[in-house]
């Protein structure tokens, strides 16, 4: 198993004993510009002591909305593709590596816009804290965005997928893709294949999981 290391594994995180403590903090968060236009902050979500931790790359819309992780249309796609690997979501905490909305407004719309690698590091600030507290026997990085985060840039999605990086800190990292980008594939046949790729990824983490 490789060693890499990345920003949200580098240190220890906010300081605070619980997860609501860590949460009431960083809705006043203010280290850097995000929390400036997005309606509000984020926090991952889940049970102290969860075996695996999800962290996807930034809230979309939907969820800068309701307040809560992966409740949009990729949160929905990634419940049905746990439930068909034998994963219970609500056994499961997941978070995103930047906890504010990034957007560029378009007309009435507001379009999602990839978060710098500057941001995801101040960012991991509270990414690190959640993890610390956590605890978790593996954390799954969805795509590009978290796999820097915790495991910094030499990691690679398209090269890595798949593989398990140990880490300074005693945590394991699996890595995969976002599930938002199942949702970009135009091409039916395609997407069941890639859809099924990524069941077979979460099967993987299950398996994972089961043998401790
Ligand atoms: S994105 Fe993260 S670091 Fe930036 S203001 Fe929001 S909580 Fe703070």
């Amino acid at each position: 198993m490789a060693e890499l290391v990345g920003p949200a594994l580098t240190q220890p995180g906010a300081p605070g004993a619980s997860l609501d403590e860590i949460h009431r903090e960083a809705t006043i968060c203010t280290r850097c510009e995000l929390y400036k236009h997005a309606a509000q902050l984020v926090f991952g979500e889940g049970p102290k002591g969860a075996e695996v931790v999800f962290v996807g790359e930034q809230p979309g819309d939907k969820e800068d909305v309701a307040g809560q992780p992966f409740v949009g249309p990729a949160g929905k796609l990634l419940d049905r593709c746990l439930e068909e690997a034998g994963i219970e979501r609500a056994s499961c905490y997941v978070t995103n590596a930047v906890k504010h909305f990034k957007f560029e407004p378009r007309g009435k719309r507001r379009i999602h816009a990839k978060p710098t690698r500057g941001e995801v590091r101040v960012c991991a600030w509270w990414l690190a804290a959640e993890l610390r507290l956590v605890r978790p026997k593996l954390v799954v990085a969805l795509g590009a965005t978290a796999a820097y985060s915790l495991l910094g840039p030499q990691v690679k999605v398209t090269r890595d997928r798949g593989s398990v990086f140990r880490s300074p800190v005693g945590l394991s990292v699996f890595v995969t893709i976002h599930p938002s980008a199942l949702l970009r594939v135009l091409d039916q046949a395609a997407g069941r294949q890639d859809r099924a790729r990524f069941v077979n990824d979460l099967k993987a983490i299950a398996t994972l999981l089961e043998d401790g």
